[in-house]
């Protein structure tokens, strides 16, 4: 689904991806897990197209396309969902309008009729309760005053309405207690099928209890420096990462 080879980038003149190679298939949850810094945002707004950022080198294919080639909004119509670390407030745009644009959007892409007022009223029922997120937020604003916790949910329900074929995660957990920790890994596991493809960046392990990857890769200085299963996630709690900077600076 997902191929990245020897992926560089930087912004404003630092290179902060230094050759990243990943490949993700159909089915797959991937774990990026690092240190502060080492880039992982950086990669997932890369791979969602932020043009902050800038490719020096490398390829990404996302479904045999050029992925690099492609705008923000067509890779979001390819099915490429980004979930912010720092979800943007949008003002004037609720997340009801927000949704039936993009929803449709996707729809038309994919040669689909949009959807009408009914079947879509019903779809956001659906996802409400499948991420209990109160009715009276979504005809907010867009994260206008949301607390972190609602819009991290918020981000997920998006996610839910969209069905993306690939999700990035990017800290969908971090500001997040633990009953809502619970209630967006239960959103994110929901989604999960054959033929889809999750990245959850993370810093801590705690979330990975409950959405559980098939493969964890610790991303430092721009590099993913080791990849193991889930149980390289439990090491990394146990033992934190300097371990593996030890390791890494040793070699270099
Ligand atoms: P992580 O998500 O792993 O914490 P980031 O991808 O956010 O790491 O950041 C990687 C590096 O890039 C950090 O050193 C950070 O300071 C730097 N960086 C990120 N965004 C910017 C920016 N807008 N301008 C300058 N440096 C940035
Ligand atoms: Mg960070
Ligand atoms: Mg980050």
């Amino acid at each position: 689904m997902l191929t990245i080879k020897n992926l560089h980038a930087k912004i404003e003149d630092k290179a902060i991806l230094k050759g990243i190679d990943l490949e993700v298939k159909p089915g797959e949850v991937h774990a990026i897990m690092g240190p502060n810094g080492s880039g992982k945002s950086t990669l997932a707004s890369v791979l969602a197209g932020r043009e902050e950022y800038e490719v020096t080198e490398g390829e990404v294919t996302f479904q045999g396309m050029d992925l690099l080639d492609m705008a923000p909004e067509d890779r979001a119509r390819e099915g490429i969902f980004l979930a912010f670390q720092y979800p943007v407030e949008i003002p004037g745009v609720s997340t009801t309008n927000f949704l039936k644009t993009a929803v449709n959007e996707v729809r038309k892409h994919r040669g689909l009729p949009p959807l009408d007022a009914v079947a879509f009223l019903n779809k956001m029922k659906e996802k409400m309760a499948l991420v209990e997120i109160d009715k009276s937020l979504l005809s907010r604003s867009l994260n206008e005053g949301f607390s972190g916790g609602e819009k991290k949910r918020n981000e997920i329900f998006q996610m839910a309405m969209l069905e993306p074929t690939l999700s990035l995660l990017d800290e969908t957990d971090s500001g997040l207690d633990i009953d809502a920790l619970r209630i967006v890994a239960n959103g994110v596991n929901k989604l999960r099928s054959a033929d889809k493809a999750t990245i959850v960046v993370t810093h801590y392990q705690r979330l990975l209890d409950y959405i559980v990857p098939d493969f964890v890769h610790v991303l430092y200085n721009g590099r993913i420096v080791k990849s193991g299963g889930k149980e390289l996630a439990l090491e990394l709690e146990e033992k934190g990462y300097d371990w593996i900077k030890n390791e890494v600076d040793a070699t270099a």
